[in-house]
């Protein structure tokens, strides 16, 4: 294998274990101690090194903001226009407008989604991109709402179109209730978290996307969270499965909270189990919180963790 061709592979977790069978194979005969385990581990570090390198020469921490919306969300204001100018003055290289789309149509009767127009949506992002294309990528994006696996067709629909990045959320899980009326009804705590964990496990099964939105999501209007770990733990076994990116998502610190969604414990959690990849969003929803406070990425809250964006639906590091 050429060495160019070797790092190239590394990219890609479920070549690793037969690269590091194929250098067995070729170097066993001069060195007998060596194990395939050996050259995996040695593999893993190399990558681990080659990563942080990137990550502190571009300082991709802080600047890749992979969820923003913009006016063509229900909830939003702000024009991608907005959104490119506001990312430019501070130094964001990358951004990513996820705006809303609720395949329940309950809630978009209720909270006006049809409001959606994905025509226009990109056409405003090739717009963005001929104005300030040279001082910032602008990818498109969207976050899915209602449960793909309720509505199949609609979903299929979308995933046809031609964004960088899929990512999905659960933002209503009974009574087609937004997860703000519930804590205020109120639902109990419990409950909610308990319906909650049952409806992210049944998106992420049906999967398809690329990043799950903010895991603990009831905790930014409780502003308190009930970690269910059975659950959680076959959430994310299903993730790290397909290859299913965690977002890490600010916008609870916004809330009032201390915590970004998920918070350090469940962070852990799905490190131990075995997860590795992040992607990180602020949810802006007016263009001045891009990135906002992605300085809590400068601490050991994602150590051992990786960083990826994503460009026509392909994993980028
Ligand atoms: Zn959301
Ligand atoms: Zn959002």
């Amino acid at each position: 294998m050429r060495i160019e061709n070797f790092f190239t592979a590394l990219k890609w977790d479920n070549e690793l274990h037969n690269i590091s069978e194929i250098l067995h194979s070729q170097i066993h005969f001069q060195f007998p101690n060596i194990t395939p385990y050996d050259i995996l581990v040695a593999i893993y570090s190399i990558q681990m090194f080659l990563i942080t390198k990137k990550v502190q020469e571009e300082n991709i921490l802080i600047t890749t903001d992979m969820h923003i919306h913009s006016h063509f969300s229900i909830d939003s204001a702000s024009s991608i226009m907005d959104c490119c100018e506001s990312a430019i003055t501070k130094k964001i290289k990358r951004i990513c407008i996820t705006d809303h789309v609720e395949l329940n149509p309950e809630i978009n009767k209720k909270e006006g989604n049809y409001f959606y127009d994905v025509e226009a949506y990109f056409d405003s992002i090739k717009q963005a991109r001929d104005t300030y294309g040279d001082k910032l990528t602008i990818l498109s994006g969207v976050e899915i709402g209602g449960g793909p696996h309720y509505y199949p067709l609609e979903y299929e629909k979308y995933l046809q179109l031609p964004y960088d990045f899929i990512m999905c959320s659960v933002h209503d899980w009974y009574d087609s209730m937004f997860a703000s009326q519930m804590a205020v009804h109120p639902m109990p705590l419990e409950e909610s978290f308990g319906y909650y964990w049952d409806e992210v496990y049944k998106s992420v099964c049906y999967g398809r996307f690329d990043a799950l939105a903010h895991i603990d999501f009831p905790k930014r209007y409780y502003l308190q969270a009930v970690y269910e770990w059975d659950k959680i733990s076959a959430i994310l076994d299903v993730m790290i499965e397909k290859g299913i990116a965690l977002e890490i998502n600010t916008s609870s610190i916004r809330k009032g909270m201390d915590e970004p969604m998920p918070s350090k414990e469940l962070l852990d959690f799905y490190k131990k189990r075995g997860g590795k990849y992040i992607t990180l969003g602020s949810d802006a929803h007016y263009a001045e919180d891009i990135a906002a406070d992605f300085g809590i990425f400068d601490t050991p809250l994602i150590e051992g963790l990786i960083p990826v964006w994503y460009q026509g639906r392909e994993r980028k590091v």
